[in-house]
This record gives structure tokens, C-alpha cells and sequence, in this order.
């Protein structure tokens, strides 16, 4: 019994009725014939990620992550959500503390209504992705622990058939290339930072000690069709599996001839955020990376999943520098993704959770409820 419910009780005066023993209740409670519930108790903290090693992409490098760590409680239930928010995104501690303050879920005395809570949520500011995804990733946490089981299970998905997780090389030195692919001994499949002038040597550097899968990631670094389409061609004989985001995401046209033309599949990230975006991927990209820090979270990643499968098209999930907390809850959606980049926890020294493993390069869900994390 939870502690409103008890409370209410012993506050509650007692009145016989023709020998019966009633609790007095109010006309509302009498009406809709139930206790009164307290409503949804959001909290939240801001938190800084610590990177183990400086992060370089084609256009930044980083050594910190801010993020947000949440919490809804409702009736001795805890749910856990975070919001990763690495600066080129937009977000940072001071907007999601603006966002977060802004939202009054005590207004919200059933946290199943999930659609009509992120609804909410999602109508009271636009853009705030990251935020709004904590929030859907502690809901879901939240109703998961409620029925006891984790996410995976209730959508009906076969822990085993979760894929192969990569591990990110960033942009680096040959000495630390050669070091972090060391690191990763046990992925079976990397992927490689590249958009940059030195991309063959960087792939030459990381040949030269391991032969495992690769994919790359070109965050928009490459500029010219035909000079894509050669790498594209190159990369292949090199063991790379797909190439994510060639070329610049305004470079339609360009994008879907070289997707036609490449022997490679080509994936869209920074081309899409939120699933209204899906569609215009549809002939342009053969798959979609999926995140839920763009997308505002596991509601609507799920979705988008389905939609690029009813397109033909490849699912990617990944995610950014992030806690186990939300790793572990894009980990439930992983068996129905082709591809999974979700080694965001592995990068960090300071991770406050544990939660999905990755044992011999594949994603290993536990059995815990919700989203699959515990406190540390
Ligand atoms: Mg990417």
C-alpha cells in the first residue's frame, strides 16, 4: 500500500451507518469511485558527463556532456530519464532547466496515459528534444516498474535477437587511433569518424591492427558526389559495412544518386530528428539512424521504426554521449534495428547507472523493469 493511500486512511474520519463502517469521502472521490491518487512528481538534477577521452567530430571536439538526470515518482514507483545534451544540438542545462521547471505533471494522476502526457509535454515548447526526452524515458521507466516487466517484453521483442553494438573511433592521431581500436577489443564492429583529408589513412591506420566490420560516419564531411561515390566504393573493399551521413543534409539530389549508385548502404542521421521527418528520407537514404535524443524519445523512436520498415528501409539506433540510464532504454528497442551504435555509457568515467551490457560486442538486456537500469 503507498503511502498516500495509507495516509489517507488514518486521516480519514470514521462514521457508522446502520452497523456498516464507512470512510467519509468527498462528493468528487464518491463519484468517480476511487481514492484520490497524488499526481506525477517530477525532479531533476543537471549532471556533467566526464568523456574519457577528448571527442572530435568533423566539426568540433569536447571533453565534457551536459545532461540531465530525472526522476518521476508516483505511488513508491521511481522512474529514471536523462537528457544528453552535447552543445552542436542546441540544449544545454540552462534550457532544459527552463523546460523542465515550466511542465506541471502533478496534473497527471495515471502515468499509463502515456500519449496523452508526452502530448502535453511535447505541446508546451517546441524544439527541447532532449528534454522532452527525459521525460519520456522515466515514463516509461515508471510504467514499466508499475507492471513489473521491462520494455522490451511488453512491446513483445526476443532479447536475443538484439544486434551487435559498435564502438566509436573519433577523429584522432595514428598513436591514439591505434590505441582506442586496442580499447575495443571485443566489438565486432566499429565505427570510424571520418570527413576529414586524412579518411583513407585513418582506415589504413585502423587495418593495420584490426580486420573487424567497420561503418562509417561522415557527419556531412564530404562535399562532392562523385569523389563520395569512389570512397563509398573504396571503403567497401576496405570491410565497411554502411556509411552514415556523407554528405551535407541539404544535398538532397546528390544524396540519392549516390545512395542508387553506392554498393554500400547510406544512412541519415543529422537529415532527420523527429518522425514527421521520416517520409522525406524515403528515396534519398537506405535507412534512418534513430536517437533518442532528437526524437524525443522511446515513444517516438518506436514509431519511427516502424515507419522506415514500412518504407523498405534500414533502422539504425544510436545515441550520444549518454548515461546506462538512456543507453539502456534505446537498448528495448534495439532487437528490431538492423544496426546499433549505442556504446554512449562506454565513452564516460562518471556513468551514475548500470543497466544494458554489451558482452562479446552484441547488447544484452537484463531482466530488470522499465528500462533496465539500477542506481549505483
Ligand atoms: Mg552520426
Amino acid at each position: 500500500m503507498g503511502t498516500n493511500r495509507r495516509s489517507f486512511i488514518r486521516n480519514t474520519t470514521i462514521f457508522t451507518l446502520g452497523g456498516m463502517v464507512l470512510p467519509q469521502i468527498s462528493k468528487s472521490n464518491m463519484k468517480r469511485g476511487s481514492l484520490p491518487k497524488q499526481g506525477l512528481k517530477l525532479s531533476f538534477e543537471p549532471y556533467s558527463l566526464q568523456l574519457k577521452h577528448v571527442f572530435t567530430l568533423a566539426t568540433s571536439s569536447r571533453s565534457t556532456t551536459p545532461v540531465m538526470l530525472v526522476k518521476i515518482e508516483y505511488d513508491g514507483f521511481t522512474g529514471y530519464g536523462e537528457a544528453s545534451m552535447p552543445p552542436y544540438l542546441g540544449e544545454s542545462h540552462k534550457t532544459a532547466t527552463k523546460f523542465l521547471s515550466n511542465l506541471d505533471l502533478s496534473q497527471f494522476t495515471d502515468p499509463f496515459r502515456m500519449d496523452e502526457i508526452l502530448g502535453y509535454v511535447d505541446s508546451t515548447a517546441p524544439k527541447n528534444a532532449a528534454a522532452k526526452a527525459s521525460i519520456d524515458i522515466a515514463l516509461h521507466d515508471l510504467t514499466g516498474k508499475i507492471m513489473n516487466q521491462p520494455w522490451h517484453k511488453i512491446w513483445g521483442y526476443s532479447a536475443e535477437e538484439t544486434p551487435n553494438t559498435s564502438f566509436t573511433i573519433g577523429i584522432a592521431q595514428k598513436k591514439e587511433v591505434i590505441e582506442k581500436v586496442k580499447e575495443a577489443a571485443g566489438f565486432k564492429i566499429l565505427k570510424v569518424k571520418l570527413g576529414r583529408d586524412n579518411d583513407k589513412e585513418m582506415i589504413e591506420t585502423i587495418r593495420s591492427v584490426t580486420d573487424v566490420p567497420l561503418c562509417v560516419d561522415i557527419n556531412q564531411g564530404w562535399k562532392d558526389k562523385k569523389q563520395a561515390l569512389d570512397m563509398v566504393f573504396w571503403l567497401k573493399d576496405k570491410g565497411v559495412v554502411f556509411v552514415e551521413q556523407p554528405m551535407p543534409k541539404t544535398m538532397i539530389d546528390e544524396t540519392a544518386w549516390l545512395t542508387q549508385n553506392a554498393p554500400l548502404p547510406i544512412i541519415a542521421d543529422e537529415a532527420l530528428q523527429r518522425l514527421t521527418d521520416v517520409q522525406s528520407t524515403v528515396g534519398v537514404y537506405s535507412g534512418i539512424n534513430v536517437k533518442l535524443m532528437k526524437c524525443t524519445g522511446l515513444r517516438e523512436a518506436h514509431k519511427m521504426i516502424n515507419l522506415a520498415h514500412a518504407n523498405n528501409m534500414k533502422v539504425m539506433i544510436g545515441c550520444m554521449t549518454e548515461t546506462s540510464c538512456a543507453v539502456s532504454a534505446a537498448a528495448q528497442l534495439s532487437p528490431k534495428t538492423d544496426w546499433a551504435d549505442l556504446d554512449g555509457n562506454l565513452l564516460i568515467s562518471n556513468d551514475p547507472y548500470t543497466g544494458m551490457k554489451v558482452i562479446d560486442g552484441k547488447i544484452t538486456l537484463n531482466n530488470l523493469p522499465g528500462i533496465g537500469i539500477k542506481k549505483i
